[in-house]
């Protein structure tokens, strides 16, 4: 089950007439509101703010990656600027994540550090964070590249490190001189076995062995995992060091396990969410149902009840 669906969705991304077609239908039948925050930042900046009011911290992304053109890299940069100053007037206890590839790293390397180096000093001024987000494979070195490049001029950066990864300890090992704030994630995207763990045990046995890095070294630990096995496991070892609240953080998507982002804030532990939001949010959006099939079941009820399934939609 969970693999056909898996190829389903890497079929549907595959053509985009098809993924177009969801994408229009899926802001109107509301199935995409599950996971993002809507389409334009004000719908964002009212979603955080009700988090906020709950004691959460927030990761504001605005959704994009792989554009093609300077202009859309500035327009993106431009973007992030006025999040920057959004969260900053409006109080909220907020960062922003950035992906490489929205800000033109597939169209040269120079114009995304410009653009990372001066949405990160914009944050420094406002006494907020950015953090990098780690996209497929291909892009692991240079995003940890351009990461330390920020980082030696910047504190306030922090960096996603993906556990699926096999390299995730040796880039580890390498970017503790930095002493970086490090938000550990399972990973998101579809990589060959001989780069990254094929199976969930062993993902999950290299989070442990990750983490374990992360508390024993110079980092800050962000913990982002929704899964309950590696959030006690992470608690305990919090226990045990004793850490305070600001030595560490949990974090968590917007819309998934709601369940555990209330045990975690009833127990005291900081807990930061990553809301997306923007028109681009359909790549966003088909990861998560990656990560869950059982999500499959409430697009597919949205869309038989829009007709698309039913032959309407062409
Ligand atoms: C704050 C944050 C930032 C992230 N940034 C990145 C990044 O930069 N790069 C990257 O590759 N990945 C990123 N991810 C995604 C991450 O890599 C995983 O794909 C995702 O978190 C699912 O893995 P999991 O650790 O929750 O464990 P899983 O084993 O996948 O899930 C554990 C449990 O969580 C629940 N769950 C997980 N996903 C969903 C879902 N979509 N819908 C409903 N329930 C769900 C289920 O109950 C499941 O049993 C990020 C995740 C978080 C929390």
């Amino acid at each position: 089950m969970a693999r056909g669906v898996r190829d389903f969705v890497y079929w549907v991304l595959s053509k985009p007439s098809v993924s177009q077609s969801l994408a229009r239908t899926g802001m109107r039948s509301g199935f995409a509101q599950r996971f993002v925050a809507g389409e334009t930042l004000e719908e964002a900046l009212a979603a955080s703010q009700r988090l906020a009011a709950g004691g959460r911290r927030i990761i504001l992304n605005h959704l994009g990656e792989n554009v093609t053109t300077e202009e859309q890299a500035r327009e993106a940069a431009e973007s992030y600027s006025e999040m920057l100053r959004q969260i900053h007037a409006r109080g909220i206890d907020g960062n922003t994540a950035i992906k490489l590839t929205h800000l033109g790293l597939d169209l040269n390397r120079d114009l995304a550090v410009e653009l990372a180096t001066s949405i990160t000093a914009q944050a420094r001024e406002l006494g907020l964070g950015v953090e990098m987000d780690m996209e497929s494979s291909e892009y692991t070195s240079i995003t940890i590249e351009v990461f330390e490049a920020v980082r030696r001029k910047f504190e306030n950066v922090a960096l996603a490190i993906q556990c699926y990864l096999r390299r995730s300890e040796d880039d580890l090992k390498r970017l503790a001189p930095l002493e970086p704030r490090i938000r550990l994630v399972k990973g998101a995207y579809r990589e060959p076995a001989n780069i990254a763990f094929p199976s969930k045990a062993d993902v999950d046995a290299n989070y442990v062995r990750l983490l374990d890095l992360l508390f024993d070294g110079p980092f800050f630990p962000a913990i982002g995992t929704h899964d309950p096995k590696l959030v006690d496991y992470a608690e305990r070892r919090i226990r045990e060091k004793k850490l305070g609240p600001e030595q560490y953080e949990f974090q968590m998507l917007y819309g998934v396990r709601r369940d555990l982002q209330t045990k975690l804030r009833a127990d005291n532990h900081p807990l930061r969410i990553y809301v997306p939001f923007g028109t681009e949010w359909f790549p966003y959006f088909m990861r998560r149902l990656v990560e869950r099939p059982a999500n499959t079941l409430f697009v597919l009820r949205s869309l038989t009840a829009e007709g698309f399934l039913g032959g309407k939609h062409s």
